[in-house]
Protein backbone atom coordinates (compact mmCIF):
# COMPACT_ATOMS: atom_id res chain seq x y z
CA UNK A 1 0.00 0.00 0.00
CA UNK A 2 1.19 3.55 -0.62
CA UNK A 3 2.20 5.17 2.25
CA UNK A 4 0.46 8.48 3.03
CA UNK A 5 3.96 10.56 2.89
CA UNK A 6 4.33 9.43 -0.40
CA UNK A 7 0.42 10.35 -1.55
CA UNK A 8 0.79 13.17 -0.02
CA UNK A 9 4.06 14.41 -1.58
CA UNK A 10 2.81 13.51 -5.39
CA UNK A 11 -0.20 15.92 -4.28
CA UNK A 12 2.46 18.46 -3.36
CA UNK A 13 2.28 21.47 -3.12
CA UNK A 14 -0.73 20.70 -0.64
CA UNK A 15 -2.63 23.60 1.46
CA UNK A 16 -3.23 22.99 5.24
CA UNK A 17 -6.89 22.17 4.61
CA UNK A 18 -5.80 19.38 2.19
CA UNK A 19 -2.92 18.39 4.62
CA UNK A 20 -5.05 18.29 7.68
CA UNK A 21 -7.61 16.38 5.71
CA UNK A 22 -5.42 13.91 4.30
CA UNK A 23 -3.60 13.27 7.69
CA UNK A 24 -6.75 13.01 9.58
CA UNK A 25 -9.58 11.29 7.09
CA UNK A 26 -7.77 9.59 4.32
CA UNK A 27 -9.75 6.59 4.33
CA UNK A 28 -6.94 4.01 4.36
CA UNK A 29 -4.59 5.91 6.71
CA UNK A 30 -6.07 8.58 8.00
CA UNK A 31 -5.61 9.35 11.86
CA UNK A 32 -9.53 9.00 13.09
CA UNK A 33 -9.90 6.13 10.46
CA UNK A 34 -7.61 3.36 11.69
CA UNK A 35 -7.28 4.55 15.82
CA UNK A 36 -9.06 4.95 18.77
CA UNK A 37 -6.81 7.72 19.96
CA UNK A 38 -8.06 8.91 23.77
CA UNK A 39 -7.40 8.05 26.61
CA UNK A 40 -4.38 8.03 28.96
CA UNK A 41 -2.96 5.59 26.71
CA UNK A 42 -3.85 7.03 23.35
CA UNK A 43 -3.01 10.44 22.47
CA UNK A 44 -5.11 12.68 24.00
CA UNK A 45 -7.72 12.76 27.01
CA UNK A 46 -11.22 14.90 26.06
CA UNK A 47 -13.46 16.27 29.05
CA UNK A 48 -15.86 12.97 28.77
CA UNK A 49 -13.21 10.24 29.47
CA UNK A 50 -12.35 12.68 32.59
CA UNK A 51 -15.39 12.42 34.21
CA UNK A 52 -19.13 11.28 33.59
CA UNK A 53 -20.04 14.51 35.30
CA UNK A 54 -19.19 16.21 31.82
CA UNK A 55 -21.81 14.01 29.80
CA UNK A 56 -24.64 14.58 32.92
CA UNK A 57 -23.93 18.28 32.76
CA UNK A 58 -24.43 18.19 28.98
CA UNK A 59 -27.57 15.97 29.02
CA UNK A 60 -29.67 18.06 31.74
CA UNK A 61 -28.88 21.16 30.03
CA UNK A 62 -30.49 19.46 26.74
CA UNK A 63 -33.77 18.27 29.21
CA UNK A 64 -33.86 22.20 30.21
CA UNK A 65 -33.72 23.82 26.96
CA UNK A 66 -35.97 20.89 25.76
CA UNK A 67 -38.87 22.10 28.21
CA UNK A 68 -38.07 25.43 27.56
CA UNK A 69 -39.40 25.15 23.97
CA UNK A 70 -42.66 23.12 24.83
CA UNK A 71 -41.48 19.66 25.30
CA UNK A 72 -41.41 19.20 21.25
CA UNK A 73 -42.40 15.41 21.18
CA UNK A 74 -40.32 14.31 18.84
CA UNK A 75 -36.78 15.24 18.52
CA UNK A 76 -33.62 14.67 16.97
CA UNK A 77 -30.91 14.00 19.87
CA UNK A 78 -27.48 14.54 17.76
CA UNK A 79 -23.56 14.34 18.30
CA UNK A 80 -20.95 15.39 15.85
CA UNK A 81 -17.73 13.56 16.25
CA UNK A 82 -19.26 11.26 19.15
CA UNK A 83 -15.39 9.55 19.49
CA UNK A 84 -16.10 6.22 22.12
CA UNK A 85 -19.44 7.20 22.78
CA UNK A 86 -18.71 7.88 26.16
CA UNK A 87 -20.32 12.09 26.00
CA UNK A 88 -23.83 10.44 24.76
CA UNK A 89 -23.65 7.85 27.20
CA UNK A 90 -23.42 9.54 29.63
CA UNK A 91 -26.54 12.05 28.32
CA UNK A 92 -28.24 8.79 28.13
CA UNK A 93 -28.48 7.87 31.81
CA UNK A 94 -29.08 11.23 33.41
CA UNK A 95 -31.88 11.73 30.72
CA UNK A 96 -33.65 8.29 32.47
CA UNK A 97 -34.61 10.86 35.31
CA UNK A 98 -36.81 12.17 32.47
CA UNK A 99 -38.68 9.24 30.50
CA UNK A 100 -40.69 11.84 28.52
CA UNK A 101 -37.25 13.44 27.11
CA UNK A 102 -36.23 9.76 25.98
CA UNK A 103 -39.00 8.65 24.39
CA UNK A 104 -39.01 12.06 22.22
CA UNK A 105 -35.56 11.75 21.57
CA UNK A 106 -34.45 9.96 18.13
CA UNK A 107 -30.06 9.36 18.68
CA UNK A 108 -28.09 10.30 15.54
CA UNK A 109 -24.15 10.65 15.34
CA UNK A 110 -21.99 11.79 12.81
CA UNK A 111 -19.36 10.22 12.68
CA UNK A 112 -16.94 9.21 9.58
CA UNK A 113 -14.98 6.54 11.41
CA UNK A 114 -15.43 2.84 11.29
CA UNK A 115 -13.22 1.71 13.87
CA UNK A 116 -15.08 4.65 16.15
CA UNK A 117 -18.55 3.69 14.84
CA UNK A 118 -17.93 0.31 16.28
CA UNK A 119 -17.38 1.61 19.96
CA UNK A 120 -19.65 3.85 19.62
CA UNK A 121 -22.42 1.31 19.02
CA UNK A 122 -20.78 -0.59 22.17
CA UNK A 123 -21.16 2.07 24.50
CA UNK A 124 -24.75 2.84 23.29
CA UNK A 125 -25.99 -0.48 22.26
CA UNK A 126 -29.08 -0.60 19.94
CA UNK A 127 -31.84 2.37 18.78
CA UNK A 128 -28.83 4.55 17.94
CA UNK A 129 -28.58 5.65 13.98
CA UNK A 130 -25.37 6.86 12.33
CA UNK A 131 -24.36 9.22 9.31
CA UNK A 132 -21.62 10.49 7.84
CA UNK A 133 -22.80 14.22 7.47
CA UNK A 134 -24.75 16.40 8.87
CA UNK A 135 -26.77 16.87 6.13
CA UNK A 136 -28.03 13.45 5.86
CA UNK A 137 -29.72 14.09 9.60
CA UNK A 138 -34.00 14.06 9.36
CA UNK A 139 -35.29 17.24 9.57
CA UNK A 140 -36.98 18.02 12.81
CA UNK A 141 -36.57 19.74 16.60
CA UNK A 142 -32.63 19.30 16.65
CA UNK A 143 -30.93 19.00 19.78
CA UNK A 144 -27.18 18.42 19.13
CA UNK A 145 -23.75 18.90 20.67
CA UNK A 146 -20.49 18.48 19.65
CA UNK A 147 -16.91 18.41 21.81
CA UNK A 148 -13.94 18.66 20.54
CA UNK A 149 -15.22 18.17 16.99
CA UNK A 150 -14.37 21.38 15.68
CA UNK A 151 -10.74 21.49 16.09
CA UNK A 152 -10.67 18.62 14.00
CA UNK A 153 -11.25 20.24 10.82
CA UNK A 154 -9.24 21.37 8.04
CA UNK A 155 -8.52 25.23 7.90
CA UNK A 156 -6.88 27.36 5.54
CA UNK A 157 -4.18 29.97 6.41
CA UNK A 158 -3.29 32.92 4.97
CA UNK A 159 -0.91 36.09 5.20
CA UNK A 160 -1.38 39.64 3.99
CA UNK A 161 1.21 41.19 1.66
CA UNK A 162 0.48 44.39 1.08
CA UNK A 163 -3.15 44.50 -0.63
CA UNK A 164 -3.23 40.50 -1.67
CA UNK A 165 -3.17 37.18 0.58
CA UNK A 166 -0.66 34.34 -0.10
CA UNK A 167 -2.22 30.86 1.62
CA UNK A 168 0.79 28.35 3.52
CA UNK A 169 1.30 24.94 1.96
CA UNK A 170 2.94 22.29 2.45
CA UNK A 171 5.76 21.33 -0.22
CA UNK A 172 6.93 18.04 -1.20
CA UNK A 173 9.62 18.04 1.22
CA UNK A 174 7.36 18.59 4.10
CA UNK A 175 8.06 22.41 4.70
CA UNK A 176 6.27 25.39 4.70
CA UNK A 177 5.56 27.85 1.63
CA UNK A 178 3.61 30.56 0.43
CA UNK A 179 1.46 30.55 -2.77
CA UNK A 180 1.76 33.59 -5.11
CA UNK A 181 -0.13 36.27 -4.06
CA UNK A 182 -4.28 36.81 -4.79
CA UNK A 183 -7.16 39.46 -4.36
CA UNK A 184 -9.04 38.19 -1.21
CA UNK A 185 -11.71 40.61 -0.48
CA UNK A 186 -13.83 38.46 1.81
CA UNK A 187 -10.50 38.05 4.10
CA UNK A 188 -10.15 42.04 4.03
CA UNK A 189 -13.25 42.53 5.10
CA UNK A 190 -12.91 39.73 7.94
CA UNK A 191 -9.30 40.50 9.32
CA UNK A 192 -8.87 44.55 8.39
CA UNK A 193 -6.52 45.46 10.28
CA UNK A 194 -4.24 42.68 10.23
CA UNK A 195 -0.52 43.01 10.57
CA UNK A 196 1.89 41.25 7.70
CA UNK A 197 3.91 39.16 10.86
CA UNK A 198 0.46 37.11 11.43
CA UNK A 199 -1.46 34.40 9.98
CA UNK A 200 -5.23 34.40 9.97
CA UNK A 201 -6.96 30.72 9.49
CA UNK A 202 -10.33 30.47 8.09
CA UNK A 203 -12.29 26.81 7.89
CA UNK A 204 -15.06 26.28 5.33
CA UNK A 205 -15.87 23.32 6.40
CA UNK A 206 -16.69 24.36 10.05
CA UNK A 207 -18.86 27.36 8.47
CA UNK A 208 -21.04 24.89 6.53
CA UNK A 209 -21.76 23.12 9.66
CA UNK A 210 -22.48 25.28 11.69
CA UNK A 211 -24.37 26.78 9.39
CA UNK A 212 -26.34 23.39 8.48
CA UNK A 213 -26.75 23.49 12.38
CA UNK A 214 -28.28 26.97 12.44
CA UNK A 215 -30.61 26.71 9.43
CA UNK A 216 -32.54 23.86 11.23
CA UNK A 217 -32.60 25.53 14.69
CA UNK A 218 -33.66 28.17 13.16
CA UNK A 219 -36.56 26.54 11.15
CA UNK A 220 -37.93 23.79 13.23
CA UNK A 221 -36.16 24.93 16.80
CA UNK A 222 -33.70 22.69 18.80
CA UNK A 223 -30.88 23.98 20.49
CA UNK A 224 -27.00 22.96 19.90
CA UNK A 225 -23.86 23.29 21.95
CA UNK A 226 -20.49 23.45 20.66
CA UNK A 227 -17.34 22.64 23.00
CA UNK A 228 -13.94 23.06 21.97
CA UNK A 229 -10.38 24.85 22.29
CA UNK A 230 -10.28 27.98 21.10
CA UNK A 231 -11.24 32.23 21.37
CA UNK A 232 -13.94 34.16 20.39
CA UNK A 233 -11.92 35.05 17.73
CA UNK A 234 -8.49 35.78 17.18
CA UNK A 235 -5.83 35.72 14.81
CA UNK A 236 -1.77 33.29 14.54
CA UNK A 237 -0.92 29.98 13.70
CA UNK A 238 -2.71 28.04 15.81
CA UNK A 239 -1.81 24.72 14.04
CA UNK A 240 -1.04 21.83 16.30
CA UNK A 241 0.19 18.63 16.04
CA UNK A 242 -0.30 15.76 19.26
CA UNK A 243 1.39 12.35 19.44
CA UNK A 244 0.94 10.09 22.93
CA UNK A 245 -0.07 13.62 25.03
CA UNK A 246 3.64 15.48 23.23
CA UNK A 247 3.19 18.39 20.67
CA UNK A 248 5.16 17.01 17.99
CA UNK A 249 5.73 19.08 14.71
CA UNK A 250 2.68 19.12 12.16
CA UNK A 251 4.88 18.75 9.10
CA UNK A 252 6.96 16.04 10.55
CA UNK A 253 3.98 13.80 11.00
CA UNK A 254 2.84 13.00 7.62
CA UNK A 255 1.63 9.37 8.02
CA UNK A 256 -1.79 10.11 9.95
CA UNK A 257 -0.24 8.91 13.74
CA UNK A 258 -0.56 12.19 15.31
CA UNK A 259 -3.45 14.60 15.73
CA UNK A 260 -3.72 17.86 13.86
CA UNK A 261 -5.90 20.41 15.18
CA UNK A 262 -6.67 24.06 15.21
CA UNK A 263 -8.48 26.42 17.57
CA UNK A 264 -11.66 27.10 16.72
CA UNK A 265 -13.07 30.56 15.47
CA UNK A 266 -16.29 30.63 17.50
CA UNK A 267 -17.38 33.87 16.31
CA UNK A 268 -17.23 32.67 12.51
CA UNK A 269 -19.28 29.74 13.58
CA UNK A 270 -21.63 32.30 15.30
CA UNK A 271 -21.86 34.02 12.13
CA UNK A 272 -22.51 31.51 10.16
CA UNK A 273 -25.21 29.83 12.26
CA UNK A 274 -27.19 32.69 12.93
CA UNK A 275 -29.66 33.00 15.82
CA UNK A 276 -28.64 33.18 19.38
CA UNK A 277 -25.57 32.13 19.86
CA UNK A 278 -24.21 33.01 23.67
CA UNK A 279 -20.73 31.94 24.97
CA UNK A 280 -19.13 31.23 28.08
CA UNK A 281 -15.87 29.48 29.31
CA UNK A 282 -16.04 25.49 30.19
CA UNK A 283 -15.12 26.19 33.70
CA UNK A 284 -17.77 28.93 33.50
CA UNK A 285 -20.53 27.48 32.47
CA UNK A 286 -19.92 24.12 34.18
CA UNK A 287 -20.68 25.49 37.54
CA UNK A 288 -23.46 27.56 36.62
CA UNK A 289 -25.15 24.92 35.62
CA UNK A 290 -24.47 22.85 38.69
CA UNK A 291 -21.30 20.92 38.39
CA UNK A 292 -20.01 21.70 42.03
CA UNK A 293 -23.25 20.42 43.54
CA UNK A 294 -23.04 17.16 41.51
CA UNK A 295 -19.55 16.57 42.46
CA UNK A 296 -20.08 17.16 46.09
CA UNK A 297 -22.50 14.13 45.57
CA UNK A 298 -20.23 11.98 43.87
CA UNK A 299 -17.64 12.80 46.10
CA UNK A 300 -19.25 10.86 49.11
CA UNK A 301 -18.13 7.81 46.90
CA UNK A 302 -14.52 8.56 45.30
CA UNK A 303 -13.19 11.60 46.97
CA UNK A 304 -10.11 12.03 45.33
CA UNK A 305 -11.20 10.92 41.95
CA UNK A 306 -14.27 13.36 41.81
CA UNK A 307 -11.68 16.52 43.24
CA UNK A 308 -9.50 16.04 40.71
CA UNK A 309 -11.51 15.41 37.88
CA UNK A 310 -13.66 18.75 39.16
CA UNK A 311 -10.42 20.34 38.97
CA UNK A 312 -9.46 19.14 35.65
CA UNK A 313 -12.60 20.30 33.86
CA UNK A 314 -13.60 23.80 35.35
CA UNK A 315 -10.30 25.00 36.79
CA UNK A 316 -8.88 27.93 35.05
CA UNK A 317 -5.32 26.61 34.76
CA UNK A 318 -6.90 23.42 33.55
CA UNK A 319 -10.15 23.21 30.67
CA UNK A 320 -11.86 25.97 32.51
CA UNK A 321 -10.43 28.69 30.34
CA UNK A 322 -9.20 27.46 27.52
CA UNK A 323 -11.97 25.45 26.60
CA UNK A 324 -15.54 27.41 25.41
CA UNK A 325 -18.89 26.43 25.03
CA UNK A 326 -21.16 28.54 22.92
CA UNK A 327 -24.67 27.30 22.34
CA UNK A 328 -27.13 27.64 18.98
CA UNK A 329 -30.63 28.96 19.87
CA UNK A 330 -33.62 29.92 17.72
CA UNK A 331 -33.46 33.91 17.98
CA UNK A 332 -36.56 33.81 20.04
CA UNK A 333 -35.80 31.29 22.60
CA UNK A 334 -35.30 32.16 26.38
CA UNK A 335 -31.66 32.44 27.89
CA UNK A 336 -30.07 29.33 28.41
CA UNK A 337 -28.61 28.14 31.87
CA UNK A 338 -25.59 28.74 31.72
CA UNK A 339 -25.31 31.98 29.33
CA UNK A 340 -27.10 34.06 32.11
CA UNK A 341 -24.41 36.08 32.77
CA UNK A 342 -22.32 37.23 29.93
CA UNK A 343 -23.63 37.36 26.25
CA UNK A 344 -21.06 39.72 25.57
CA UNK A 345 -18.17 37.24 24.57
CA UNK A 346 -15.60 39.54 25.88
CA UNK A 347 -12.93 36.64 26.31
N1 LIG B 1 -16.35 14.14 20.93
C1 LIG B 1 -15.40 13.10 21.28
C2 LIG B 1 -14.28 12.92 20.25
C3 LIG B 1 -13.62 14.12 19.66
S1 LIG B 1 -12.41 13.71 18.45
C4 LIG B 1 -14.87 13.34 22.68
O1 LIG B 1 -15.14 14.38 23.22
O2 LIG B 1 -14.22 12.45 23.24
C5 LIG B 1 -13.14 14.10 16.90
C6 LIG B 1 -14.26 13.19 16.45
O3 LIG B 1 -14.79 13.71 15.21
C7 LIG B 1 -13.90 11.73 16.14
O4 LIG B 1 -14.99 10.91 16.51
C8 LIG B 1 -13.70 11.75 14.62
O5 LIG B 1 -13.78 10.50 14.02
C9 LIG B 1 -14.80 12.69 14.20
N2 LIG B 1 -14.61 13.40 12.93
C10 LIG B 1 -13.52 14.06 12.54
N3 LIG B 1 -13.72 14.65 11.33
C11 LIG B 1 -14.98 14.37 10.99
C12 LIG B 1 -15.80 14.71 9.87
N4 LIG B 1 -15.34 15.46 8.87
N5 LIG B 1 -17.07 14.26 9.84
C13 LIG B 1 -17.56 13.50 10.86
N6 LIG B 1 -16.83 13.14 11.94
C14 LIG B 1 -15.57 13.56 12.00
Amino acid sequence: MTALSDIIRARAPVNIAEYMELCLAHPAHGYYQTRDPFGSDGDFVTAPEISQMFGEMLGLWLMQVWADQGRPARIILAELGPGRGTLMADILRVAKALPEFLEAAEIWLVETSPVLRKKQAEALGDGVNWVDKIVDLPDGPLFLIANEFFDALPIQQFRRVDAFWQERMVTAEFAETFARPLARPDLDETFPLLSESKLVETSQLSHSIAGEVGQRINRHGGAALFIDYGEWDGVGDTLQAVQKHQAVDAFDHPHGLADLTAHVNFSALANAAGGQTPFATQGDFLQRIGINERAQTLAKTAPDDVAKAHHRLTHTDEMGNLFKVMAILPQTALVAPGFEYDTDNSY
